[in-house]
């Protein structure tokens, strides 16, 4: 396994590759790789001869700095990993190479609103710094196929809309998210949930399931998309540790909020919940 840490190296051997013939998966990442991560690049060497994987801690789309400076940094670990799962090369460059200080403009996204509802409320500038480095990224590896993770389904309804605007060739390929055998979606943060916060992190997901259950049994059509967010919201907090930020439920394309049922059959529901001082995101569609 290769370690680029220069664009022009990585373009230069990436050029090198297409040359010969071989197809090029992507899979971007943060670092402080876990078994969900690990899938992405499990399905992208399944579906390609040569799989990029880029470490990168974006400091751009961090909104609060506190959360930049603990994001856990785990470089031998994750290369380990990378390794044994067959990934090809490892693109780890640092934050001047791939925000040199000369006065480049930073390029504004229009994201057709999908950037407003949920993460968008909270972590403003959030997509707009997600969007400028994974376009960054892309333009340095110029993949056949790109990999992002359905437990960040805003971020990936985002680069969809952004691939397709800008006309890029990439194909995103949406994956499903891999759980702990409690339910909790795995998550670099998770490590840093204490032993108490880590055994009550599963309510998340099991009142979501809880509300997937509730709402197809459902006869009463009294019981609102409204009613049911505050159910699940008051099922979370009803645990003194977890403090949910948001409850939406959304049409999974147009990520807007809805009031009804009625005509509504790809919805999802997300919540972000605080575990302590560590925000968690997941997800659960409804009516599948
Ligand atoms: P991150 O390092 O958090 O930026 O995540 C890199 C990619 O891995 C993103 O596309 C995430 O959606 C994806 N990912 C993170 N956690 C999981 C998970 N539990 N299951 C599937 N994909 C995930």
């Amino acid at each position: 396994m290769i370690v680029t840490k220069i664009i022009g190296a990585t373009k230069d051997l990436l050029d090198q590759k297409r040359k010969e013939g071989k197809s090029i998966g992507f899979v971007p990442t943060m670092g402080a790789l876990h078994p969900g991560h690990l899938s992405l690049i499990h399905r992208a060497k399944s579906e390609n001869d040569f799989v990029v994987c880029s470490i990168f801690v974006n400091p751009i789309h961090f909104n609060n700095k506190e959360d930049l400076l603990k994001y856990p940094r785990t470089f031998d670990v994750d290369f380990k990993l990378l390794e044994s799962e067959g990934c090809d090369l490892i693109f780890a460059p640092e934050v001047d190479e791939i925000y040199p200080e000369n006065g480049e403009p930073v390029p504004f996204y229009d994201l057709n609103g999908l950037d407003k509802p949920m993460e968008g409320v909270f972590r403003p500038g959030h997509f707009q710094g997600v969007c400028v480095v994974v376009h960054k990224l892309f333009n340095i590896v110029n993949p056949d196929r790109a990999y992002f993770g359905e437990k960040d389904f805003q971020q990936l309804a985002i680069i969809r809309h952004m691939t397709e605007t800008l006309k890029l060739k990439v194909n995103i390929v949406g994956c499903t998210i891999v759980r702990d055998e409690d339910g909790l979606a795995m998550s670099s943060r998770n490590m840093r949930l204490s032993k108490e916060e880590r055994e009550i992190a599963p309510i998340i997901y099991k009142t979501l399931q809880q509300a997937k259950h509730k709402i197809e049994g459902l006869t009463e059509i009294n019981f609102t998309p409204q009613l049911l967010k505050q159910w699940i919201s008051d099922e979370i907090s009803s645990h003194p540790k977890l403090k949910p930020e948001y409850v939406e439920i959304v049409d999974r394309i147009t990520l807007q909020p809805v009031n009804d049922w009625i005509g509504s059959k790809d919805l999802i529901v997300c919540v972000a919940v605080y575990d302590g001082e560590v925000r968690l995101i997941d997800n659960i569609v409804l009516f599948s």
